[in-house]
């Protein structure tokens, strides 16, 4: 019998994503919306152009173009050195900082592929992450927010066969006599020779995270053709060029940060990207005037406190230019106070890992900027809003947000029966987000049917939370839902019914169970409500309409 990791060993990692057709693929060549370069190749080509000027500021630490691309190299030919190669997964899990550059940089150079893994995530998700991509190598910090991710990596290594390596960029700590840990400093090797790019361009460059509706995260593997597309036409929405200063607050792993417009755009431009080490608003303004930062982007949970700081600041936000907001919807009411209260133009976003980007126009008027998630950055893109039988709405109707183009994927990571469920035969991702398209193409976000929690921008998908919780022996049955939230736009609620004598549990317990099961902390209910009853349906299953009329 095959296994799943038999698969991953036997095929290359590229035939684990579908193809476009090959008549798509053709087009998209043919107008240079893919224009044939690998990221490896890309970042020779900065080097050459941008030489001296900064690519990177990380606290003190600055580095050029050019040291961005040498570190690159000697760190690939560190890699290298303890087997990672071509078409090798590589978990990157880093909190903001040059070595998430320069490690991303690095595994192109070999034509690795980075499997962006959030600095939140816990043991359950990290060893479905390695398990489902074959990882060789785990690139991760010592410790973060309170966590030791040594022993989390030690752990997964045990588990996960082919992961013989694991990087930690900081201190070994305990593991410093394991032959499979290294530092992130000790693969630095002094040898600048090329590696010679044996990546494609239509090979999976990197693997991103859905924020799922099912049991555990689907992985997208993105190409470098639709990735670097992608990169392209989000920094032209935002004007991007090399006088750009772009501020990254969000998680760097996030593809919003990496590349909405993000990190990457602004590389493609020669601009520099400012790594804000937290989200305090307050240390964020001071960033944005000793680097003079024109564009930064945040979620609508930061926005109030941006709101908030913004009165008591002494710090000149002058340079300022655009805050992107996205991840989640902003209300009408809070985008008009940053509107008001900003110099900067809001920038308000609509996107997602699988590929479909929209974004406001810089000189939209600020009816449309307070009301809108944007255009799609591509005049390619081709958006189908449809009603539930898969009939087209006319605009300023509601319906489901379908979508296909150059930078939208035509299938999971090695997931056939997700890809069945979410594209259509003729290629459409039902991204399962509720928009109005208004005449002038601009969307508005009216909702969601995917059952999912979206709590500040962080994704919850019910079920793997349901499924984890169904193994607490007070639980019999249980379901998760989003509640509006003044502050996180949701809230996740557990509706459980207890075991028969089990006592109360609390937000604590679960909290503390969610923990246990090695799931990240987001993910644990913010309420907490017990029921005598599961509402069911005629058909037996859990009613979560009848559950959503309780809530408040
Ligand atoms: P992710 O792939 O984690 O970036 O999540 C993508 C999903 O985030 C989208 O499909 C939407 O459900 C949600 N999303 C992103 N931006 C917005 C927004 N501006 N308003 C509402 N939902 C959003």
């Amino acid at each position: 019998m095959t296994t799943v990791d038999d698969q991953v060993e036997t095929a290359t990692i590229r035939s684990l994503i579908p193809d476009w057709p090959a008549d798509f693929a053709g087009r998209y060549r043919e107008l240079e919306l893919w224009e044939g370069k690998t990221f490896s190749a890309r970042l020779d080509e900065w080097a050459q152009q941008y030489g001296t000027s900064t690519a990177v500021v990380d606290g003190e630490g600055r580095l050029t173009y050019r040291d961005l691309a040498a570190r690159a190299t000697s760190f690939a030919h560190g890699l290298r050195g303890i087997g990672v190669g071509q078409g090798d997964a590589v978990l990157l899990q880093l909190p903001n900082s040059a070595e998430f550059i320069v490690a991303w940089f690095a595994l192109q150079r070999l034509g690795a592929v980075p499997v962006h893994t959030q600095p939140g995530h816990r043991h359950l998700e990290v060893s479905y992450l390695a398990g489902a991509t074959s990882a060789v190598a785990y690139i991760t910090t010592d410790e973060f927010a309170r966590f030791d991710h040594r022993t989390l990596a030690s752990q997964v290594a045990d588990e996960v066969e082919p992961m013989t390596s694991v990087i930690i960029a900081g201190d070994l700590g305990d593991h410093s006599a394991d032959a499979r840990f290294h530092t992130f400093g000790s693969l630095y090797v002094d040898d600048d020779s090329p590696l010679g790019d044996p990546a494609a361009p239509s090979d999976i460059a990197l693997l991103l995270l859905s924020g799922g509706t099912t049991g555990m995260p689907k992985l997208i593997g993105r190409t470098h053709d639709d990735y670097a597309y992608n990169s392209r036409v989000a920094g032209d929405r935002s004007r991007l060029d090399a006088d750009s200063v772009y501020l990254a607050i969000l998680p760097i792993a996030f593809n919003y940060t990496w590349n909405c417009p993000g990190i990457l755009s602004t590389f493609r431009v020669g601009g520099t990207v400012v790594l804000a080490p937290n989200q305090d608003p307050a240390s964020c303004f001071e960033l944005i005037e000793r680097e003079k930062v024109t564009m930064t982007a945040i979620n609508p949970q930061l926005a109030p406190m941006w709101l908030d700081e913004r009165e008591w600041t002494e710090n000149d936000l002058s340079s300022l230019k655009i805050i992107e907001i996205g991840s989640a919807r902003l209300s009408d009411y809070e985008a008009r106070r940053i509107i008001d209260e900003f110099d900067a133009t809001l920038q308000q976003i609509l996107g997602m890992s699988e590929g479909l980007f929209c974004a406001t126009h810089l000189d939209d008027d600020p009816d449309l900027l307070a009301t809108t998630q944007g255009v799609p950055v591509s005049e390619y893109d081709e958006i189908r809003v449809i009603d539930a039988d898969g009939t087209i709405v006319p605009d300023g109707e509601v319906g489901e947000l379908t979508v296909r183009g150059p930078y939208t994927l035509r299938g999971y990571f090695d997931a056939p029966e997700q890809t069945a469920k979410a594209i259509t035969d003729d290629g459409f991702y039902c991204t399962g987000d509720l928009v109005r398209r208004l005449g002038s193409g601009h969307l508005i976000v009216a909702g969601r049917i995917k059952d999912q929690i979206n709590r500040g921008g962080e994704k919850i998908a019910a079920t793997e939370v349901e499924g984890a919780f169904l193994e607490h022996p007070d639980i019999r049955s249980v379901a998760i839902l989003g509640e509006p939230d003044e502050t996180l736009g949701e809230r996740s609620v557990a509706f459980v019914v207890l075991e028969d004598g089990a006592a109360q549990l609390t937000r604590r317990d679960l909290q503390s169970f969610t923990e246990s099961v090695g799931l990240s902390a987001y993910k644990a209910p913010d309420v907490v409500r017990t029921l005598d009853e599961m509402p069911l349906t005629p058909l037996g299953k859990m009613d979560k309409n009848a559950l959503r009329a309780l809530l408040g």
